[in-house]
């Protein structure tokens, strides 16, 4: 993309004060059609967030080698999981993609971003959460993959050269959950969590308040619990991502920092004014 077509892009974006960034802790995909007190909290962020122009997601369940972004203009709601309810199944999100908002990701990142306007669509790590934030699907809706190739610190990096973005009206998503073992998951034990695993959650979350990115990006030598709660970075990476996108001194709240089926943290928070 050449100058003169990167600067059609942006202008097609106003500026704007820099938009929040929002870290969930999506769990189950039944919590897209629950109501329960985690989606309570989802739903308000309707009213708390500015409404954005648009919004870039990094879901845990878009994996790939490379990195992408979607770029069809109605991307399909993909049920990427099985042995759920029917009611589940059949729900689709229509929000609209942004071919153009995928444009200004590549345009704004020094990272080769492949383009997507066929495959992929929205995930439920975007969709389950997104239907309680945005229930009329009335904004444009775009993913980002995780190149499942690269080290926390490139994730780190990387992430950090899409912060211009905040200041074009989009919301950045990161989906995910900081303590995700589902091995080690306990049916019986729906509200709450083993000891390593509020362990875990309160180490992770003391290191985000602390903005301690090292200690972040290299959470393979923190405690034992940690190692349980991250036993493969899918769902830890978009904390990342929210992490990296954040100012110095900028506010954070947390929300439904509790732990459910033992070894899943629905821990979230947003970064910046609200
Ligand atoms: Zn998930």
């Amino acid at each position: 993309m050449n100058f003169q077509e990167f600067k059609n892009i942006s202008d097609k974006f106003p500026h704007t004060l820099p938009m929040p960034v929002l870290f969930v802790g999506h769990g189950s995909p039944m919590n897209a059609i629950e109501e329960n007190s985690f989606t309570k909290e989802w739903s308000r962020l309707r009213f708390l967030l500015p409404k954005p122009n648009a919004i870039l997601c990094i879901s845990a369940h878009w994996l790939t080698r490379g990195t992408f972004v979607t770029a069809m203009e109605k991307p399909k709601t993909i049920h990427d999981f099985y042995g759920f309810p029917k009611a589940l199944e059949n729900v689709q999100y229509a929000a609209p993609g942004s071919p153009d908002l995928a444009d200004l990701v590549i345009g704004t990142s020094k990272t080769l971003i492949g383009k997507d306007e066929t495959e992929w669509g929205l995930d439920h790590g975007s969709w389950s959460v997104l239907k309680h934030i945005y229930p009329d699907a009335d904004v444009p809706v775009v993913e980002l993959s995780i190149d499942y190739t690269k080290d926390m610190q490139w994730h780190y990096d990387f992430a950090k050269e899409l912060s211009a973005l905040r200041k074009k009206g989009v919301l950045i998503v990161g989906s995910g959950n900081i303590v995700h073992n589902l091995d080690m998951v306990s049916w019986s034990m729906k509200n709450g969590g083993f000891d390593w695993a509020l362990e875990a959650n309160s180490i992770l979350m003391g290191l985000i308040k602390k903005n301690d990115a090292k200690a972040l990006v290299g959470y393979q030598k923190l405690d034992a619990s940690v190692q349980y709660a991250v036993p493969t970075p899918d769902h830890y990476i978009p904390m990342l991502y929210a992490m990296a996108l954040r100012n110095d001194n900028e506010n954070i709240a947390f929300f439904n920092d509790q732990t459910v089926m033992g070894s899943i943290a629905m821990t979230s928070f947003v970064l910046g004014s609200t």
